[in-house]
């Protein structure tokens, strides 16, 4: 049975779907409200955040430390842009013998990666050699 929870779930979910560009609760919430008026910013970041502890979205936070929210749960790393701020999505072979070294030196646990590269996307490159 289809509660209003269960489509509210649905309708944040597929909003993270469409957007793909690790929208923020702010901008989920603005994808949403014109279809959904009544629902409310409160409402999309509650479900976001339990989407997240489901495992069935990714938390991030970047550099504008906005908490932003990714549909790409494969593991992967993240760039981000000093001009434009876009945060791309950078898929790479994980050395994995690099968590064995530092669990070893500094007796961590590690479970998860998550790189945060920065600098210049392509797009703001190019628009540097036209000016
Ligand atoms: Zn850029
Ligand atoms: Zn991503």
């Amino acid at each position: 049975m289809a509660t209003r929870n269960t489509i509210q779930r649905q309708v944040v979910l597929s909003a993270v779907k469409d957007l793909r560009n690790h929208p923020t609760s702010e901008e989920v919430y603005s994808y949403i409200k014109p279809k959904f008026p009544s629902i409310s910013l409160g409402t999309v970041y509650r479900n976001l955040n339990m989407l997240s502890e489901t495992n069935e979205i990714r938390k991030i936070s970047a550099n504008d430390n906005a908490v932003r929210f990714d549909i790409v749960l494969e593991d992967h790393h993240h760039f981000q842009c000093k001009e434009c701020g876009s945060l791309l999505d950078v898929f790479m072979d994980y050395d994995y013998n690099i968590n064995d070294g530092l669990e070893k030196k500094h007796h961590f646990k590690i479970d998860s990666c998550d790189v945060l590269l920065s600098g210049i996307c392509e797009d703001c490159l190019l628009k540097e050699v036209s000016c």
